[in-house]
């Protein structure tokens, strides 16, 4: 069994922000007083230079609100963060965080210095080239958003931890496993090294930013921002995750993490053993929010000879629109299967290789335009 606070909060105004931090760590029993004398690295979600209200990012007062209570209970704050394709001080800026970092003296973890993190146990990995901040720390906090997501339906805490792979690793990760399923057994692979990998191993405490969530096309600027008014406290990140997706109202066979997650027996092995402390659940639920369009693409992916043309009848995939498109090539820099090029003269939108394509959907996460949709496999189009 283990407690996640489950805890109202209707906006992002510091008092009130840090007194339900409070209140959601002393209900899951973790005392602030460890802080003290602690290296303690903050892990927000900047995926891209998003600004806060487009709910892409963990909001600058979330962070702010996490690291005075770190600060203030003795703690030594260091933030680390790995965005997807923008430089980590260009969202640092856009996100809103530069003025926190520098009003509370924060260090920013230098991302390229890396150390290896080994897990016997995994399924599709066993190591693990992270930050070395990780290692360097005592304790961490982990503040990732709540949101959609177009590959693993969700993220939030268990995802959140990706950040700690730096840059371009992460689509090599990508191409490494392009399916759902595959790449959210690799995420609960690293989860599992966060949990065993470290020695002595860390402390890691989960807080939750779903006040103002993201619902849709997730996670990048293709979503919607969603209010949730919650803030989600937890030891265990399965647990945190799982009361998430309840209060979202999602569709929580979808959500590969937790259902793999449940099986590989690091903590709770079901839903059932999740004690909510605080609000219930019925009571927060959010009425209608929007899954993503698509999440996963189909494990007939796997049959070389046939992946293709299954690709083209079965699987959407990823669209740039011209009038939204301005040739910035965000989307190029990640692509892991180096599936799009530069547009010719005279044309508007990159060119797309629908034959390398992946379909990981890592183009229309960082777009920062949200010029990138789905358009439908063919057979679907006209099953439709
Ligand atoms: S589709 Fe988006 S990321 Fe790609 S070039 Fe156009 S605006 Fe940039
Ligand atoms: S084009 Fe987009 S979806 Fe396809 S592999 Fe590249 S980043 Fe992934």
């Amino acid at each position: 069994m283990t407690s996640v606070a489950l805890l109202r909060c209707r906006g992002y105004e510091l008092p009130a922000l840090k007194e339900t931090m409070l209140r959601g760590l002393d209900d899951i029993g973790f005392s602030v007083s460890s802080f003290r004398g602690a290296r303690v690295v903050l892990k927000p979600n900047l995926l891209s230079a998003a600004r806060p209200q487009s709910a892409v990012v963990t909001h600058p007062q979330f962070f702010r609100a996490a690291a005075e209570i770190v600060i203030e209970h003795g703690g030594r704050p260091v933030l680390a963060e790995s965005p997807a394709v923008a430089s980590l001080g260009n969202a640092l800026k856009a996100a809103g965080y530069a003025p926190v970092l520098k009003d509370l003296g924060i260090p920013v973890a230098d991302l390229s210095e890396t150390g290896k993190l080994s897990y016997p146990g995994g399924r599709r990995m066993k190591s693990f080239e992270i930050a070395r901040a990780f290692f360097d720390a005592d304790m961490i906090v982990n503040l990732p958003k709540f949101k959609t997501h177009g590959l693993t339906y969700i993220t939030a805490a268990v995802k959140n931890l990706f950040g700690a792979v730096p840059g371009m690793r992460k689509s090599q990760m990508h191409l490494k496993f392009p399916e759902k399923d595959d790449f959210s057994g690799f995420l609960l692979d690293l989860y599992g090294a966060f949990l065993n990998g470290f020695d002595p191993p860390r402390t890691m405490v989960h807080l939750m930013d779903a006040i103002v969530a993201m619902e849709g096309d997730g996670p990048g600027s293709a979503g919607r921002p969603r209010t949730m008014n919650a803030v989600i406290t937890g030891l265990d990140a399965l647990a945190v995750d799982w009361v998430g997706v309840q209060v979202s109202g999602l569709d929580i066979s979808r959500c590969a993490t937790l259902a793999e997650g449940f099986q590989r027996g690091f903590g709770i092995l079901s839903g059932e053993e999740v004690r909510v402390v605080g609000e219930r659940i019925a009571d927060m639920r959010v009425r209608d929010f929007r899954a993503p369009q698509r999440a996963g693409a189909t494990r007939l992916l796997r049959v070389p000879l046939i992946r293709r043309i299954m690709k083209d009848l079965f699987t959407d995939r990823p669209v740039p629109a011209a009038g939204r498109c301005t040739l910035c090539y965000q989307c190029m820099e990640i692509c892991p299967a180096q599936a799009i090029g530069r547009a010719e003269e005279g044309e508007e939108i990159p060119r797309f290789d629908y034959g390398a394509c992946i379909r990981c959907l890592c183009c229309l996460e960082v777009c920062p335009k949200a010029a990138i949709s789905l358009e439908k496999g063919r057979l679907q189009w006209m099953m439709r």
